[in-house]
């Protein structure tokens, strides 16, 4: 497996005790032991035992795994980070308690913390061994100028998505979810969203690409929907929406259509391989919803689409999908996000494997295998990638060592296995993107963290005050979720 006729400087990590490889016989990934991983540029050119080329730089591999970076494919790095400490424990009880319509748009960043929050959310991500993030900016407005090169200097690959919609949700009262409709922005938007998904194609980097992002199933019009699609066809890039997200949007959907979530969206021509759906967790089969026909399985898998599974964001509220080793054997493409916070892809493919044996009850439809391979190939197959997610002569250097000597590994018998199920993002020593290293001895090197979150704290102590003019009884922060004890002993 080797290619050694390019040019350029060459890396080797020699010796490894254990090499994630790619198979092309399996399409899956194997293990090598004492196995030798070397790239030259930003390009992987030999995976195997040895290796006989000439090198610039060699790392011993002693008491290391080698594997590809993993893939986070739907985060709100910007912004949901502002709301750690008031989230938690925090969902409307009049709304089959989702926290979506009374209160994730209650904590609103600026642009300085937004910055400070992007910055914060890569690191973290980096440090958890994760090498490609899809950025979603969610808001009412498109992003700030400087949006697409403060991704960029995080030093993380990022598939920029800049999300529109036709109209946006409110609620009056804390127990009806409305929408407040404005098609021709939506439209609008649209535009200078597709310049900024195209300046990011574009940008020097060569770690920016772009997503179109419609934002919700049911805040964008049909005629939008359909644009979207479109834009993302004549680029031949990806498009991602959320759906099936809350009971109370797979009923707002019944009673505008008679159709589930996922069923309209099929029937307007939106799903197909080059969609994500994010979520996706409230179908007609979830328990909560109580449907009288179980079909949108099958219709996301005859479709191609991919679904985006967020399973932290979804147990902090008491939801879960049922589950996610059924829908991978129902034949859809999976892939993993963190969502909202933590962005710690260690814990995310903990928490997606310990849910889904919850859910089905089961051990064996969703092992430790299925999840790594979600978080890096059903990642990679969403994003129409052969060249990430794998360690494979050809793909992009997205490589990450563990370190096999750290508590949290240890005993190591089966390394993939420490990882999932009791590895830590501490465990992660070296993370490379693209060739670069980004990551090293557990340090990000390409952002001082300690002043990003000095700027991040900042932002929520600015987001705070804010949230009374945004509730809809102008309630504080401290009304409505006071903080877990009382402090010097006020009661
Ligand atoms: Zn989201």
């Amino acid at each position: 497996m080797s290619n050694q006729d390019a040019p350029g400087l060459t890396t080797a990590i020699v010796n490894a005790d254990w090499v994630v490889a790619y198979d092309p016989a399996t399409q899956g990934h194997s293990y090598i032991r004492n196995g030798t991983v070397v790239f030259r540029d930003d390009t992987i050119i030999h995976v195997g035992k040895g290796y006989e080329g000439t090198v610039d730089t060699v790392i011993d591999g002693t008491d290391v795994m080698v594997m590809p970076g993993l893939l986070d494919l739907h985060l709100h790095a910007y912004q949901e980070i502002h709301g750690k400490g008031f989230f938690e424990d925090l969902a409307s009880k009049h709304m089959w308690m989702t926290q979506l319509f009374e209160y994730t748009w209650l904590i609103e960043e600026d642009e300085a913390s937004a910055e400070a929050a992007m910055q914060a959310s890569a690191a973290d991500l980096l440090k958890s061994g994760c090498t490609t993030m899809a950025e979603l900016y969610c808001s009412q407005k498109l992003p700030f100028d400087n949006w697409l090169n403060i991704l960029a200097g995080t030093g993380i690959r990022t598939y920029a998505c800049p999300m529109v919609n036709s109209g946006h949700w409110y609620t009056p009262d804390g127990q009806n979810h409305l929408y407040a409709w404005d098609e021709a922005k939506g439209l609008k938007d649209l535009e200078g969203a597709l310049e900024l998904i195209d300046e990011a194609q574009a940008h020097s980097s060569g770690r920016l690409h772009g997503m179109v992002g419609a934002a919700q199933v049911d805040t964008c019009t049909e005629e939008l929907f359909v644009a979207c699609k479109q834009a993302a066809v004549d680029r031949g890039i990806p498009l991602q929406t959320h759906a099936s997200q809350s009971v109370m949007e797979f009923r707002e959907m019944i009673r505008r259509h008679r159709k589930t979530p996922l069923e309209w969206l099929d029937d307007i021509g939106v799903l197909g391989p080059q969609t994500l759906i994010g979520h996706a967790i409230n179908i007609d089969q979830h328990p909560w919803i109580n449907h009288h026909e179980h079909r949108d399985l099958e219709r996301l898998a005859r479709s191609g689409a991919s679904v985006v599974h967020c399973p932290r964001a979804f147990a902090q509220w008491g939801d879960m999908m049922h589950s996610l080793g059924s829908y991978r054997a129902a034949g859809i493409n999976m892939a993993l996000g963190t969502d909202c916070y933590p962005h710690d892809m260690i814990e995310e493919m903990r928490i997606a494997g310990l849910l889904s044996k919850v859910a089905s009850g089961h051990v064996d439809l969703l092992r430790t295998e299925h999840v790594f391979e979600i978080a890096t190939l059903g990642a990679a197959r969403a994003l129409g990638r052969d060249d990430l997610g794998r360690l494979s002569p050809g793909a992009r250097a997205d490589i990450v060592l563990v370190d096999l000597k750290h508590p949290s590994m240890r005993p190591v018998r089966d390394p993939l296995r420490s990882l999932v199920y009791s590895g830590v993002a501490a465990a992660v020593r070296d993370v490379y993107v693209n060739g670069v290293l980004t990551v090293h001895n557990r340090e990000i090197l390409t952002m001082d963290q300690d002043e990003v979150h000095d700027r991040l704290q900042a932002g929520q102590d600015r987001s705070l005050p804010r949230v009374p003019g945004l509730d809809w009884a102008g309630r504080s922060a401290d009304k409505i979720n006071p903080l877990c004890l009382p402090v010097d002993g006020e009661l």
